[in-house]
């Protein structure tokens, strides 16, 4: 069996992932490893960003010796970095979303979900129903745990990350932002977000229509296929 090591604490992403992939995997995610290194997501993309979680946790894990002695080989770190694009805003929070009114007052941590959403409607206030089109997108990355280098002889050189065979898994939903939060499911920006073809938020319209149709949905179902491929 595959054991997937999730690169996140946000249980919400958790949840996702593990509905949506299924039992077919073994699961262990960063709340297991309390002592892994924070990773600095300061990276202008969602790929840079994914890569650089995926590799970096790859790396400390076999630097640890963390996974020696496994009875099964197949270790894969999986790194989801995501967040939302809204035109009239330029694209914008991108990158930023988990932090994007703290971008306002310079701190460098994540800001609270209900602070990042008054910010957004705040700036779209003005903004008529035709010109609110958005996006989320979802990145993926997977990166093979191996056993350390000196051991095994492997020619990869963990002193740098980025050089560990990594694969990406993109996905993108489209829709419009609200103009006010609706619902009580989800994470993040939920509430704001109504998805192509509903009037309904994520929020509102719940975790099986959502893990349907979202872009980690569509990111997983690529991996999926590739997994599925390979195994
Ligand atoms: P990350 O953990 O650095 O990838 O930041 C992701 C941020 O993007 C979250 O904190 C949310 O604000 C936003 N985001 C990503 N995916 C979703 C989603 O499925 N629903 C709502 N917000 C999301």
């Amino acid at each position: 069996m595959i054991t997937l090591l999730l690169a996140t604490r946000n249980a919400h992403k958790i949840s996702e992932i593990r509905a949506i992939l299924g039992e077919r995997f073994r699961y262990l995610t960063l709340q297991d490893f309390p002592q892994s290194p924070a990773v600095i997501e300061d990276q202008a993309t969602f790929a840079g960003n994914a890569t650089k979680k995926a590799t970096q946790l790859a790396g400390w894990g076999a630097a640890q010796d963390l996974f020696k002695g496994a009875q099964d080989p197949r270790w894969l770190v999986l790194a989801d970095d995501s967040g939302l694009e809204v035109d009239a805003l330029g694209g914008q929070p991108g990158v930023h979303s988990a932090r994007f009114a703290a971008l306002d007052s310079r701190s460098s941590g994540n800001t609270p979900d209900a602070d990042n959403n008054a910010k957004l409607l705040r700036l779209l206030k003005d903004v008529p129903r035709e010109d609110r089109a958005a996006r989320f997108r979802c990145v993926l990355a997977l990166t093979p745990v191996m056993e350390s280098p000196v051991e095994n002889g492997s020619p990869v050189c963990y002193a740098d990350e980025f050089t560990l065979p990594t694969r990406l898994f993109d996905g993108v939903c489209e829709g419009r932002i609200l103009f006010a939060a609706s619902g009580r499911g989800g994470f993040g920006y939920d509430p704001l977000f109504a998805p192509e073809g509903f009037d309904l938020s994520f929020a509102e319209l719940g975790e099986e229509v959502k893990n349907r149709i979202s872009h980690r949905a569509l990111a997983l179902a690529r991996l999926k296929a590739h997994l599925g491929s390979t195994a």
